[in-house]
């Protein structure tokens, strides 16, 4: 923990005074970062347009950014000219038959699929292929589900989304189950989806550790280790970003009165900071710390804060880029 008092000059003392707690870690986790780094490195290497499909991750703000250097968004590959130029996948992972309709068109294809989505969708693969039926526990809709369902013929996995789903669930073949999740989960829904599958089925199999990966359990644990301190918890984060507004759900659940969701400081809801003497900051995997300091600079703007960093555990992870953009251009 440490703690910082506010700067001279910048906070007068006829401002309220407001504790901040500073969740760490917080913001971009490694998968982010790789996929960022991919689009960048791409613009450098093959210069623009470089094409995405999907947002490149769930945030605005990094979108915004990568549009400006010369990047071009685009929902489906049928959005994209024929061209020589890359196109990218999102972090978040992709059904197998978008590759396959990139090798048909021969687009230049780069995949920014998080390594540890990745992973569940080889595991996923390994599950089928020896004959099980696959549970998915995740949410409809999301990219990362329909990539992980999409690496199998239709039908073969089964989406859980809450308990009651997993009471209901009524399988094939209940002796060959086994079940993968999405990776931005709440860690605490999760434990309690697993444990009525496995009461249910008991031979069921899953991850030796869950698929929720190290960045969501990691700012789970920060947020609800200051939640219980503070009145108010301010998620930065986007509105379709899974695990910020994981964030949200689990500062409430953790005994904090009110957690909300906001993109940036011009977000911030000053009316919820009625009475309120001590606010939590944290940020979704997707979320760049600048927005957060945005965040700070503006309760520094009507408050005479003090700033407490929180660290719950440090992180090292970094995952390479793909070889075709550490080689140098031909
Ligand atoms: Fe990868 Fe986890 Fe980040 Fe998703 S939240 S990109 S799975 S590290």
């Amino acid at each position: 923990m440490s703690t910082s008092s506010p700067r001279a000059g910048e906070s007068g003392l006829s401002q309220p005074a407001l504790h901040v707690l500073l969740a760490a870690p917080r913001g971009f986790c490694a998968g982010v970062d790789r996929a960022i780094q991919i689009v960048e490195l791409a613009l450098a290497k093959f210069g623009a347009p470089v094409y995405v499909r999907h947002e490149i991750v769930h945030n605005r703000y990094v979108v915004e950014s990568l549009k400006a250097k010369g990047a071009v968004f685009v929902e489906e590959l049928n959005e994209i000219p024929e061209t020589a130029q890359p196109v990218v996948f999102s972090a978040h992972g992709v059904p197998k038959s978008v590759p396959q309709a990139a090798r048909f068109r021969n687009l230049f294809a780069i995949d920014a699929t998080c390594p540890l989505v990745f992973k569940v969708h080889m595991e996923a693969s390994r599950h089928y292929a020896e004959g099980r039926n696959i549970v998915l526990i995740g949410h409809a809709g999301h990219p990362e589900v329909e990539g992980t369902t999409g690496q199998l013929p239709p039908g073969a996995v089964t989406l859980i989304e809450s308990q009651a789903d997993a009471e209901r669930f009524e399988p094939e073949d209940p002796a060959r189950l086994a079940y993968v999740t999405q990776t931005t989960l709440s860690v605490d829904d999760t434990a309690g989806i697993v444990a009525i599958l496995k009461r249910r089925f008991p031979s069921i199999i899953g991850p030796h550790k869950e698929d929720i990966c190290y960045a969501t359990t990691n700012r789970q644990a920060a947020v609800k280790a200051i939640a219980g301190k503070v009145g108010l918890v301010l998620v930065v984060g986007a509105p379709n970003s899974s695990n910020s507004l994981r964030l949200v759900e689990v500062a409430e659940r953790a005994g904090c009165p009110r957690a909300l969701l906001i993109q940036r400081a011009a977000d911030i809801p000053w009316q919820a900071f009625e009475g309120i003497t001590a606010v939590g900051v944290t940020a979704g995997a997707s979320a760049p710390e600048t927005l957060v300091e945005e965040v700070i600079e503006a309760l520094r703007g009507r408050y005479r804060i003090t700033v407490e960093q929180v660290t719950t555990a440090n992180e090292s992870i970094a995952f390479n880029v793909p070889r075709e953009l550490r080689e140098p251009a031909a």
